[in-house]
Formats: structure tokens, C-alpha cells, sequence
């Protein structure tokens, strides 16, 4: 049974979840929680997931994971968009 929201990259077929920010944009995060994620990550009571940014004032909740934006950790998209690295080949 594929879990609600996951879906791959189209750039390095990583698998990842796709999220609504508090601003209401999607944001692609890792499918899986990392420690060193900046965003924290919950399905709120619709099964939306939904991200935001922790905060001073919100820090992570008990059931919100920290997830990396996987614009972060996406190699294609990185090589992508480096065009020091394109211009190498
Ligand atoms: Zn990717």
C-alpha cells in the first residue's frame, strides 16, 4: 500500500513527500526524517502534510518529524543548476 503523499523525484527518483507550507506552497521534503532537517513536518487531520519552519516561539511539536527540503539534498537538481559544473563536460 503506498503511503499517502509519497511520490519521487522526477530529477533522481528519490522518494519524497510533498508538502503544503504555513504560506500554503508545495514543498518537496525527503521522504525521510533527518536530524538535520529544517523543516518540521505533520499530517494534519485531512492527511494533508503540511510543513513549516520551527521557531522560537513554535519549536518541533511531538508529532512533528524534521524533514530536509529535498531541493536541498537532490543531486540532479543540484548539478542542474550549477552551471560551473555544466560547463566542465
Ligand atoms: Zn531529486
Amino acid at each position: 500500500m503506498p503511503q499517502r503523499g509519497l511520490a519521487r523525484c522526477r530529477w533522481c527518483a528519490t522518494a519524497v513527500h510533498w508538502t503544503i507550507t504555513s504560506a500554503g506552497a508545495r514543498l518537496a521534503v525527503d521522504a525521510n526524517p533527518s536530524a538535520l532537517g529544517s523543516t518540521a513536518v505533520y499530517r494534519d487531520g485531512t492527511g494533508t502534510i503540511r510543513s513549516r519552519r520551527p521557531s522560537a516561539e513554535l519549536p518541533l511539536l511531538p508529532y512533528e518529524r524534521l524533514h530536509l527540503p529535498h531541493a536541498a539534498t537532490c543531486i540532479a537538481r543540484s548539478l542542474e543548476n550549477n552551471p560551473s559544473r555544466r560547463r566542465v563536460s
